[in-house]
């Protein structure tokens, strides 16, 4: 199975590096990947995968399925790019592709190809093999700021689902076994009475000021939240440009993260009380339009487990002298304690077991170990919609190395690489480590059982605590 998985997706290399690459120069946002979309549902389709297209509303939301009948496994994959983030390709230095365009700083164009591939290479076992269930592949849109896989939630399309396996390009190998900071937000307009300032001062009402206000107010909130809450804001409009005009409408966007989604919205519900303040003492009205925010994980050890097992079978990311040159240059351009971050988030995550890991990873341009496997209570401070995909069916994510190591989130030296042979071997590793896991769980039913026996025990008595959309009081 091993060998047979391995080769199958290495004989698929050049297919899945053009379609990460075509992907990476899409780069399209959130709710707009209509040529990435229709690129991955092509190439399921080529394969013998029936493609079920707009599901749960979402123009650019799909799934794969090929088989019958259960089990249900399903590989997640992303292909949303982020705006402002343009970037030309293998550079060492910032030159966006288009100015102020979007581009694939979370390397989501690789995501969703290495899920395509474990995807392809499960129904390739189940052929040869005569195994009997249904692999699919569910096209999530929208990861970043717009919880796709929420809206594809709370439509049910997970519930029939009995497992799911994804992946993210990160500058490590290991298993995302950490919890993730549960999200809300929203944008809060404020509207008052234009006037000039001073002449008709009197009679005017500041919609900025509510915004200080509410600002104000939000900062003491600070003081009494559970603790690992997170508030943080941007004035999105201020309302105008010339201080003898009393501004008539301002808004400030704010997001909230917490270790619970109940805790959040608990969180969030007295900000809503902050801003009604902030409206009363300025005589302005205020109105909010609430995101979907995310949930956090439910975690499954059991699964984690199995893809950690491929994942030290697979090994880390190969890479040349070529890559460690690059990776070299390329972090010239990173923060100057990049690294300490790392090795500060290791600590914090895994305790004792960063001080074995540290010294392995210390000083090097490209991440060459596979973390042990560590089961983490403690979240990250990154949040993902893959979160609430696991209130519904288990799922386990695996990292590869993509990129250099230390490299941030979300910039543009993540782009740069995105498109480098790295990113390439990173991807494809993933794909081997997820097909590896997939195709255990179909020919293994005592595997898979006690994979759901984890869920089950896990979300007794649990509710989704986002299973209703927002609305304003
Ligand atoms: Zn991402």
């Amino acid at each position: 199975m091993i060998n047979d998985t391995i080769e199958y997706i290495e004989s698929k290399r050049e297919k899945l590096i053009e379609v990460a690459d075509q992907i990476w120069e899409y780069a399209e946002i959130k709710n707009q990947e209509y040529r990435s979309s229709a690129l991955l549902e092509n190439v399921l389709e080529e394969n013998g995968f029936n493609v079920e297209k707009g599901v749960a509303g979402l123009d650019t939301a799909f799934i794969g399925r090929w088989g019958g009948g259960k089990p249900v496994i399903a590989f997640l994959g992303e292909y949303d790019a982020l705006p402002g983030l343009s970037q030309q390709a293998c550079l060492t230095y910032k030159q966006p592709v288009v100015e102020g365009g979007a581009g694939h700083g979370c390397e989501h164009n690789a995501l969703g190809t290495g899920a395509l591939g474990a995807a392809l290479a499960v129904k390739d076992y189940l052929e040869k093999n005569g195994v009997s269930g249904t692999v699919c592949y569910y096209g999530c849109p929208a990861e970043e700021g717009g919880a796709g896989k929420q809206v594809m939630a709370r439509a049910g399309v997970f519930k029939d689902v009995d497992a799911a396996i994804t992946w993210h390009p990160t500058d490590d190998n290991n298993i995302w076994s950490m919890n993730f900071l549960a999200t809300k937000g929203g944008v809060f307009h404020f509207k008052g009475i234009p006037a000039a300032a001073p002449g008709q001062s009197v009679i005017g009402r500041s919609a900025l000021e509510a915004v200080e206000l509410m600002n104000v107010g939000a900062n003491y909130l600070r003081g009494h939240v559970e603790p690992n809450c997170f508030i943080n804001y941007a004035v999105l409009d201020a309302g105008g440009i010339a201080p003898n005009a009393i501004p008539p409408h301002a808004s400030v966007t704010y997001l909230l993260r917490a270790n619970t989604k109940v805790s959040v919205n608990q969180t969030f519900k007295r900000l809503i009380e902050v801003a009604k303040g902030a409206a009363l003492m300025t005589g302005t009205t205020m109105t909010y339009e609430a995101d979907f925010g995310t949930c956090e994980l439910i975690p499954n050890r059991t699964l984690e487990r199995i893809l950690h097992k491929h994942l030290v079978e697979v090994g880390p990311t190969p890479f040349t002298q070529k890559d460690l040159d690059y990776a070299a240059e390329l972090r010239k351009t990173l923060p100057p304690k990049a690294e300490e971050m790392t090795f500060s988030a290791l600590r914090m995550l895994y305790g004792d077991v960063a001080e074995t890991l540290i010294p392995q990873i210390k000083g090097k341009v490209i991440n060459d170990v596979v973390y042990p496997y560590v089961p983490i209570e403690k979240s990250k401070f990154g949040s993902t919609d893959v979160c609430d995909v696991s209130w519904f069916t288990p799922v386990a994510q695996v990292t590869t190395a993509c990129y250099a190591k230390d490299t941030p989130g979300h910039c543009w030296q993540v782009t740069t690489q995105g498109k480098a042979e790295l990113c390439h071997n990173g991807m494809l590793n993933a794909a081997k480590v997820m097909a590896l896991s997939g195709a255990e769980l179909f020919s293994d039913p005592s595997a898979l059982r006690a994979v759901r026996e984890e869920f089950e025990k896990k979300t007794a008595g649990k509710v989704y605590p986002d299973s209703e959309p927002d609305t304003q009081d």
